[in-house]
């Protein structure tokens, strides 16, 4: 029997994420008082500690900056999936997200580009993720 992923908890603040999420459409916060974008969500800008926020549509392209590769499941979800990526991406935004990757660990390197996409979870959840970007057909 396999486990179930866990399941991102939902918060008031970070709701402007996940309902772009739902729409395929990643999203961060955008301070409104110095344009500053910002993520993970947060009460106030960090640059001019404005509470004036609005949800800002990002490209959902980056390039890679860093990784680390998971050899030990801390879920057993991710038991199956041994080894898997783990990223912390540079979005073309200049706004850093973490993501899995849904790729072979040895297909990885830094600054290689990668691209959002959404997988639908249960409980209507829609989770962003990265891969590499495909070449245009
Ligand atoms: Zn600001």
């Amino acid at each position: 029997m396999s486990a179930t992923r866990p399941l991102p908890q939902q918060t008031e603040l970070a709701a402007g994420y996940w309902e772009a999420a739902r729409r395929h459409e990643l999203a961060v916060q955008r301070c409104t008082a110095c344009g500053v974008l910002r993520h993970y969500p947060q009460e106030r800008c960090p640059e001019c500690l404005s509470a004036a926020v609005e949800w800002a549509t990002l490209s959902g392209r980056g390039r890679i900056y860093t990784y680390v590769v998971a050899h030990a499941a801390f879920h057993p979800f991710f038991q199956d999936r041994l080894p898997y990526v783990v990223a912390t991406i540079d979005l073309e935004e200049g706004v850093r997200v973490v993501s899995d990757l849904d790729e072979p660990a040895d297909a990885i390197q830094i600054g290689v580009p990668v691209e959002v996409f959404f997988e639908e979870l249960e409980g209507e959840i829609t989770l962003p993720r990265f891969r590499l970007t495909k070449a245009k057909r």
